[in-house]
């Protein structure tokens, strides 16, 4: 199996690895980024995207990605479509094997990012970004006057119904249970709010709709989970909120990560308070974005339990990349 040594390899090429390329490259590092299964990261899901900085007409989400790869690799990033296989962050220089070669590298950039979790219906992959949905911030402006369901009961999905409550007339929550399991203080004002309309005991059992003139979901079958009856309801788009699941299996045990298996930084240590932590502080200097393990850094939806979106992903893809940066550089002047 061939050998590659390399100073950064870049874990992921949604918006966070590729921005992440993009400054490592700029910064002479020669990064390699390993693409994964999903080149190109969720973005390649969705059509339009709005809310990207720059684009007032908005922008293709594959377009989009296809520039920022064309970006890194225009300053050197060797792109690669490889997935991760296994990897030892036991000792330096860490090492990644792919079903194609076996890297070793100086410092590794996390970003495989998160996948939101679905019913498993093939009809909601068929209308995916073309009326299914799993983020309400980013879709829900495309919905205004329209009639809308969100699947969930957690209090992401209680956010993002609310969400939807500001754009669509009416918004189906449908549950599995007969209560939420949203805090009370976000299900109270979610269910007071008369543009909701909640289904407990149900479950949605297949999304419906054209392909004239463009792929859109006209409705949905539901079951009621009590008496079983199944019946039909015609929607616009149909929000998922049943969580997200971060893709980190391959790091084992070797990283801290979060009951949910979200990977843990330095920053996400701060913001829940715990940054003083001695095993944090003191072993390494503090770079934001690092993980638990020095010279290993994470960035973009593998380590963000709460925005999610491709601008906070670049922007911690960034983060990453300048850490790392430093990182190395304080390695040569030691
Ligand atoms: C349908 C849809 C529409 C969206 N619309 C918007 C929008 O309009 N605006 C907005 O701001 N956000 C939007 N988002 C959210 C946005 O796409 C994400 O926040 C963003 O893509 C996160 O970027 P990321 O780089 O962290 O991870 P991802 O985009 O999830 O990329 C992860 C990358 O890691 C790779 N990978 C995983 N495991 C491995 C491995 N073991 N080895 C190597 N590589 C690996 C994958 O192949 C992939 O390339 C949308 C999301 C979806 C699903």
């Amino acid at each position: 199996m061939a050998i590659k040594r390399a100073q950064v390899v870049i874990l992921g090429s949604g918006c966070a690895g590729l921005t992440a390329a993009i400054y490592t490259a700029r910064a002479n590092l020669s990064p390699v980024v390993l693409e994964g299964r999903e080149a190109g990261g969720q973005l390649m899901w969705t059509t339009t995207v709005e809310n990207f900085p720059g684009f007032p007409e908005g922008v293709l989400g594959p377009d989009l990605i296809d520039n920022m790869r064309k970006q890194a690799q225009k300053f050197g990033a060797d792109t690669r479509f490889e997935h991760a296989d296994e990897v030892d962050f036991s000792k330096r220089p860490f090492v990644i094997r792919t079903s194609d070669a076996e890297y070793h590298a100086d410092s590794v950039i996390i970003a495989t990012g998160a996948t939101a979790k679905t019913l498993g219906l093939p009809s909601e992959m068929h209308f995916m970004g073309s009326g299914v949905s799993t983020c309400a911030t980013c879709d829900g402006a495309f919905y205004k006057g329209k009639v809308v369901a969100l699947v969930g009961g957690g209090d992401s999905a209680a956010e993002e119904a609310t969400f939807l409550t500001r754009f669509a007339d009416k918004v189906y929550l449908i549950h599995r249970r007969d209560r939420l399991r949203a805090s009370k203080i976000m299900a109270d004002r979610l269910l007071a709010n008369p543009k909701v309309i909640p289904l407990w005991n149900t479950a949605v059992e297949d999304v419906i709709g054209s392909e004239e003139p463009h792929r859109h979901v006209t409705g949905i079958r539901i079951k009621n989970l009590d008496s079983g009856n199944v019946s039909e309801m015609a929607i616009d788009g149909l929000f998922l909120a049943i969580g997200h699941k971060p893709n980190t299996e391959v790091f084992g045990e070797q990283l801290a990560k979060t009951e949910g298996g979200f990977l843990l930084t330095r920053s996400a240590m701060a913001w829940k308070g715990t940054a003083s932590d001695p095993a944090w502080s003191e072993t390494y200097p503090n770079y934001a974005t690092s993980t638990s393990s020095e010279g290993v850094f994470a960035c973009g939806d593998v380590v963000d339990t709460h925005y999610r979106q491709a601008i906070t992903a670049a922007g911690t893809g960034c983060a990453s990349a300048l850490d790392c940066e430093k990182w190395l550089e304080s390695l040569h002047k030691s």
